[in-house]
């Protein structure tokens, strides 16, 4: 039985079955039936999400020979001869595709332009010029190209494809003004998911609905590599494709060892962290693909204490995020984030990744001892408030060492009236991941934006941003006040009265004015400490005896 590629098999015939394009659908079926068809299109979007089927759709819609059996108005029949030929690729003199990765010189652009001036093969025709990879295209050529575009013989369609439309604007900018331009979206895992379903019932292949999940999750918004990574599992074994044969087919670590590690590290059971990165490298996993998972399984974690919902995820990790986010408190799972970060740049460096693996689960599991003093103290029969005893990954066992978290009154710095500014300040900063976070369940833009600026000071509710490459993103923040001051009361409780920004300055006036005052603060805890020290010489005593480290 000779097998054809679903990706090609499948590949849609009219603009309806572009998965997840309804607005560039619409606009091409439009301009066809209306007979307002432009000059030149520009296509933009990532790879795989349908921008040369529409191309291919336009011509064939242009062409058609059958428009009554059409699916609906401005569609190709998809059928007849004109259409098959032009589906296919094969032996069209009216339809053109350029690849533009393997055709960058002016020559070819000349041969263009010569050929463009001729008609197309019949007075009812459309000569349609395919360009794929425009953003490849010389300057030179561009130029060529323009020359045609100001003066466009009748019924010559250009359609240029490109992954970076940035890269066309940068070399040819009179070229946009002169296309019409649709951007196609990333597809959502759950449209994947759909398409993928259409397409084995289709063609009659077994499959569990939890192996159509992985795929569109590995396919990550591309809907030919969704069907190529199909391809793939049903050409690994017989039978019905089950979540697992996917894993194998393509070498992906199983949901069930990410399900284990969420509630090994919420245990704190050490003792196991051995023997399960053992049986990762005994089943050839690959660890640095493992830390990579686990930093996403961390992070729905997250964003699910943080009350959104993530997205992309199987059924199974799903169930398991669910069963275990309550175990993991927002900071924790922050702090674990950072040091896999860590994680993932020593790997890079090292040979050694199994080490570095182990090390890192150690030290998440070790990560979530955080007691309050007063609790211990109490237990003692000690009272100091309010004081946090923490045993942190990154400490010496053996040496307890202050490290900065506010929260003890102190007595005198409490009459300052700048305390309870800087207070604020302080708690916003320390926050200001989760309020990035949080902003971003709801607007990945703004959460762009947001993570390009740093809380200076919240005096009284008034909030005051700094904002790096403030011509990129001051727009966005500006239009999306209230989400922003929102989250933050959401996640730090502070009443947001006003919200400014301000441009970081050239020169940076923060780099140097910050260390001294960040300085000072560490210099003030220690003196409360030594203060807590000798108000209660037990203290480090109790600190050594329990290894633990004192935080404020
Ligand atoms: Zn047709």
């Amino acid at each position: 039985m000779t097998h054809t590629a679903l990706a090609r098999k499948y590949r849609p015939t009219a603009f309806s079955d572009l998965v997840a394009q309804g607005h560039v659908a619409a606009g091409l079926a439009g301009a066809v039936s209306k007979g307002r068809v432009a000059h030149a299109y520009l296509l933009t979007g990532p790879r795989g999400v349908g921008k040369t089927s529409a191309a291919r759709i336009l011509a064939m819609a242009l062409n058609c020979e059958d428009r009554e059996s059409a699916p609906g108005p401005g569609e190709p029949c998809g059928l007849c001869d004109s259409c098959t030929r032009i589906w296919s690729g094969v032996a069209c003199v009216d339809v053109v595709e350029i690849d533009a990765a393997s055709n960058r010189g002016v020559d070819d652009a000349r041969e263009l332009r010569e050929r463009a001036m001729y008609a197309a093969s019949g007075p009812d025709r459309y000569k349609v010029y395919i360009v794929d990879e425009a953003h490849m295209l010389t300057r030179e050529a561009w130029n060529a190209l323009l020359k045609i575009l100001e003066e466009p013989p009748p019924r010559v369609v250009f359609v240029f494809a490109t992954t970076e439309p940035q890269k066309i604007a940068a070399s040819a900018a009179p070229v946009m003004s002169r296309v019409q331009r649709f951007d196609f979206r990333r597809i959502g895992p759950q449209s994947i998911v759909e398409r993928l379903k259409w397409v084995v019932e289709a063609d009659g292949i077994d499959v569990e609905s939890e192996a159509l999940q992985l795929i569109a999750q590995v396919a990550d918004g591309g809907m030919r590599d969704g069907l190529s990574l199909l391809d793939q599992a049903v050409a690994y074994g017989e039978g019905t494709i089950t979540a697992a044969r996917v894993r194998e087919a393509l070498g992906l670590i199983d949901h069930e060892t990410y399900a284990e590690l969420l509630t090994l590290v919420a245990e704190k059971r050490t003792a196991d962290v051995f023997p399960f990165v053992a049986r990762l490298v005994e089943a050839g996993a690959d660890l640095t693909e493992f830390v990579h998972g686990t930093g996403e399984v961390f992070r729905a974690v997250l964003v699910k204490i943080l009350g959104g919902e993530p997205e992309a995820l199987t059924d199974s990790l799903r169930h398991a995020v669910d069963q275990n986010h309550a175990r993991y408190s927002a900071g924790d799972v922050l702090r674990m984030l950072k040091l896999l970060a860590a994680t993932e740049a020593a790997i890079r460096r090292s040979p050694n990744a199994r080490l570095h693996v182990e090390t890192l689960l150690l030290q998440w599991s070790l990560l979530d001892r955080t007691v309050e003093l007063s609790d211990v103290l109490d237990a003692v029969g000690h009272s100091t408030p309010n004081l946090v005893l923490a045993r942190t990954a990154t400490s010496t066992p053996t040496k307890p060492t202050a490290t900065a978290k506010p929260s003890p009154p102190d007595p005198v710095a409490a009459e300052s009236p700048n305390k309870g500014a800087e207070d604020s300040s302080t708690n916003l900063a320390e926050a200001w991941p989760l309020v990035v976070e949080a902003v971003g369940g709801k607007s990945r833009m703004v959460r762009e934006a947001l993570s390009h600026t740093t809380p200076l000071s919240a005096g009284e509710g008034v909030v005051e941003l700094e904002v790096t490459d403030c011509e990129v993103h001051l727009e966005g923040l500006e239009r999306n006040r209230g989400l922003i001051a929102e989250s933050i009361e959401h996640i730090t409780g502070l009443k947001v009265k006003s919200l400014a920004y301000k441009p970081q300055e050239a020169g940076s006036h923060r780099t140097q004015s910050e260390p001294p005052a960040r300085l000072d603060r560490m210099a003030d805890r220690e003196e409360r400490l030594r203060h807590y020290r000798q108000v209660d010489p037990g203290l480090d005593a109790l600190a050594q005896t329990l290894d633990l480290e004192v935080l404020e």
